[in-house]
């Protein structure tokens, strides 16, 4: 097959070359409110293979992307961890075969820390592309928890843009006794 990332014949849906200048980028925090975000990427970096998602070739990138950058971090932070931690994946909802966020959280699993797949649904899914914070604000995704409760969680999504939609899950999660201890995407499309 081809690199989707730069064309060049490769055994994976990326390459080699593109694997190793992948994970260069610089890991960055952005804050908002009480919650600490993790990000992999600055957007730009990533874009093209962020927008396969929904398509056929996006599983494939985005479990790529999920070995690459979401299971070794699960592995050193359950390395660090001194009780169990639980996973939560922001809206793991089907769409064009699989759930693009599940992929990432499942490759989050370790013996510290276990995922709750499709614990955190949306219940209202109007499209936020183009949209400015006010019409976010104006649209709240309705959140409905049904994992665990009274327990330590990262929360995780594939990209953070104004925020607003892991501040509203944080909240969600947080009247159900889940304490957030940060989030964790892989682009953020914030370029400061
Ligand atoms: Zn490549």
């Amino acid at each position: 097959m081809r690199c989707y990332s730069c064309a060049k014949l490769s055994l994976s849906i990326l390459c080699k070359h593109c694997k190793e200048t992948l994970f260069k980028t610089q890991t960055g925090t952005r804050t908002i409110g009480t919650l600490d975000v993790i990000s992999f990427y600055k957007y730009s970096t990533i874009e093209s293979l962020l927008l396969t998602k929904h398509k056929p070739e996006g599983y494939r990138i985005y479990k790529a992307l999920a070995t690459m950058l979401l299971k070794p971090f699960a592995a050193e932070f359950a390395e660090n961890a001194d009780s169990e931690v639980y996973i939560i994946g922001v809206d793991e909802y089907v769409k064009s075969g699989y759930a693009h966020v599940a992929l990432l959280t499942h490759a989050m699993k370790t013996e510290k820390t276990t995922p709750l797949h499709a614990s955190l649904m949306a219940q209202n899914r109007v499209n936020y592309s183009g949209k400015n914070l006010q019409f976010r604000l104006a649209n709240p995704r309705n959140f409905k928890y049904t994992g665990k409760k009274n327990i330590d969680a990262i929360l995780v999504d594939d990209i953070i843009t104004t925020g607003i939609t892991l501040q509203e899950a944080q909240k969600v999660l947080m009247q159900h006794g889940v304490n957030v201890l940060f989030a964790l995407t892989l682009a953020d499309v914030e370029e400061s």
